[in-house]
């Protein structure tokens, strides 16, 4: 626990030196993504360790994924900022069947963020259990590069504030 954005590092089995720093077993498999003119901004962000959502002018809509029109009012009138980067566990499936990118058992995840859109994502940095990923948790975004142009958010657990980490979980399940 020295850093707070170890790359997605040795989650799923610690002592495993076939884990390299991502959980992965060979992210070479991993399908990337092509940047679009819809979606550019969207990957120059995540290279650049930022997540980006877009918001409508007109109507304050907050959306994701990338398109040119607001899909509240479809007004064109639309933004791009920077989120916060947080999140909640909003559901997930533990993927059971072996994938040559993956070591192991992965979640694949549909993330809360803190701005309202929903994503679908993997959670790292964590167990792939349903005893360590509990719904509603708190998750931070975290980037993968897949190669020089692209790199792929992920989400870890955020950090538990120092008050509750230091006391006992009153019933909790660990
Ligand atoms: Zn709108």
């Amino acid at each position: 626990m020295n850093t707070i954005l170890k790359p997605l590092g040795s989650m799923v089995n610690e002592d495993s030196t076939a884990v390299r720093n991502t959980g992965m077993a060979d992210k070479s498999k991993i399908p990337v993504p092509k940047a679009t003119p819809e979606t550019q901004h969207f990957w120059d962000g995540t290279k650049a360790g930022v997540l980006r959502l877009q918001r409508c002018c007109e109507c304050s809509q907050i959306y994701f994924p990338p398109r040119p029109f607001c899909p509240a009012c479809v007004s064109r009138d639309v933004e791009v900022f920077d989120a916060c980067g947080r999140a909640f566990l909003y559901s997930y499936v533990i993927n059971q069947r072996p994938h040559p990118a993956f070591d192991g058992p992965y979640s694949i995840a549909v993330v809360e963020l803190e701005e309202g859109p929903r994503m679908m994502t993997n959670i790292v940095g964590v167990e792939q259990t349903p005893q360590a990923l509990k719904l509603d948790m708190p998750l931070v975004v975290t980037f993968e590069p897949l190669n020089e142009d692209i790199s792929l958010p992920y989400f870890q657990p955020a950090e538990q504030p120092v008050e509750q980490s230091s006391k006992q979980h009153a019933g909790g399940g660990r």
